[in-house]
This record gives structure tokens, sequence and C-alpha cells, in this order.
């Protein structure tokens, strides 16, 4: 999967390409992500990208031309055409779903933002998928794109050791629910043991533990992710 990050800070994204999963998955050439400054784009003397909002007010709004060109000129780079994605707080929630439908495609675009946001007109002629990661108000688009990138690649095939991991996480598909308590050596530590139902061996057992105490975290501390069903019930209805 190929992800072209669009930004007028180029510097923040080679520590975080550099790292752990997302190094690996592109060493393996599972994933590709291209880096391109919005600046190069800019024309006259100065290069700027930005100017002064019609009607007056705080900032500075970012200038369609530059925008605009750098994304048809990024599409030009590689087939398929990505799908545009432009990071802004005023866009359509983040979350597992949209991880999901962004997994299946080829290429995405991220147009990270800065200053007040963009132009109108960028939305008007490139049509992107408005994305917010949440109602908060961050300084620049790229931490979002990172964000974005982070949680795509984890449902890219190849990606993770194991195919399992991402099916029982939190809020997949497959799961729904948070998931379960985990555990690691030592056996006890400070007084708190780990129960014993996961050094048994036993497995449907340990599945059974498994998924009711994830159901029971789940009515704990979000529970707009249970079925009615299971919010009365307390029991799994699958
Ligand atoms: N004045 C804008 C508003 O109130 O909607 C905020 C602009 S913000 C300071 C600058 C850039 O950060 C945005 O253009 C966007 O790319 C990015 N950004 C800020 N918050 C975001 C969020 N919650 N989700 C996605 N991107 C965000």
């Amino acid at each position: 999967m190929r992800f072209d990050v669009l930004t007028l800070f180029p510097e923040m994204f080679p520590g975080y390409l550099s790292q752990s999963l997302l190094n690996l998955a592109i060493e393996r050439e599972l994933v590709d992500v291209q880096i391109h400054n919005i600046r190069d784009w800019a024309k006259g003397k100065h290069k700027n990208v930005d100017d002064r909002p019609f009607g007056g007010g705080p900032g500075m709004v970012l200038s369609p031309e530059p925008v605009v060109e750098c994304v048809e000129a990024v599409q030009q780079m590689d087939s398929p055409p990505g799908r545009v994605v432009m990071l802004t707080p005023g866009g359509r929630q983040f979350g597992q779903r949209v991880v999901e439908e962004y997994s299946h495609e080829e290429r995405l675009l991220l147009l990270c933002g800065r200053y007040e946001g963009f132009d109108q007109r960028v939305v008007d002629i490139l049509q992107p998928d408005e994305l917010s990661i949440g109602d908060f108000v961050l300084n620049g688009g790229e931490v979002a794109a990172m964000v974005v990138i982070d949680a795509v690649v984890r449902l890219v095939p190849g990606v993770l050791g194991d195919e399992q991991s991402n099916k029982q996480d939190s809020f997949s598909s497959e799961n729904r629910l948070l998931e379960f308590a985990q555990y690691t050596r030592p056996r006890e530590y400070r007084g708190h043991a780990v129960p014993e139902v996961l050094l048994s061996g036993n497995h449907p057992e340990i599945a059974e533990w498994r998924k009711q105490n994830s159901l029971e975290r789940t009515r704990q501390r979000r529970s707009d992710l249970l079925t009615s069903e299971e919010d009365k019930s307390g029991n799994s209805t699958d």
C-alpha cells in the first residue's frame, strides 16, 4: 500500500518512519510512504503558501494554488491515483471502521494543513475525504496523518507478525468490543497474581475467560459499544 503525505513540514516524518513495525513494513516493501513538501509548488521569490483571510480575522489561510497543484502533481507521479484525504477538525470522525475502509485502498494521499487551515476552494476543487481524528485542534495535520498511517498499516496483510493480532484488537470488526486484559511474566508482581485460568493450558476455558473479561471491560468503560442484549444480559450475543 502506498501513502503520499503532502505537508509543509516534511522534516517531521523521518524519525517516525524509521522505527518499529512501520520501518519493517517499508523495508519489506509492504508499505511505501512518500513525503512531499507543498512549498515546492509555491510560486514567486518567497515561495509563499499562505495569505491573510478575506473578511479579516486572526491567522493565515493556506492558499489554494500550491495545495491543488501539489496534489495534482503527486497524483501524476504514480498510478493508480490515490484517494485524497484532507486532515481537518471539521471532517468525518476517524475510527476503526474508517481504518478498515482505507486499508482496502491501494493508495492514499494525506493532505496536512497548518495555520487556520485550507482555503475552501481546495475542498471544492479536489473534493477530498475530509477527516478529523477527534474533537480537538492540533497545530497541524502531520500528527493526524501519522495516526492514520499507523492504524491503517496494521491491517495491511503481512505487516503484523501474527494475523490474529488485529482480529482480536479492540474495535475490530471481528471483535467489536474492547480487548481482554493481557498478562505476561512474572506470575505474581507486588501481590497481584495472574488469573489462574491463563496458566492452566486449557484453551476453551481461556477463550471463555477472555470473552467474559472483554465483555465486562466494555460494559464498565464503553457500554456504547454493546448491543442492548449484551448490555442487559452480561452475555455476548454471538
Ligand atoms: N482553524 C481551524 C479550525 O478551527 O477548524 C484549525 C486549523 S489547525 C490549527 C491547522 C491544521 O491542523 C488543520 O488544517 C488540519 O490539517 C490539522 N488539524 C487540526 N486538528 C485536527 C484534527 N482534529 N483532525 C485532523 N486534522 C487536524
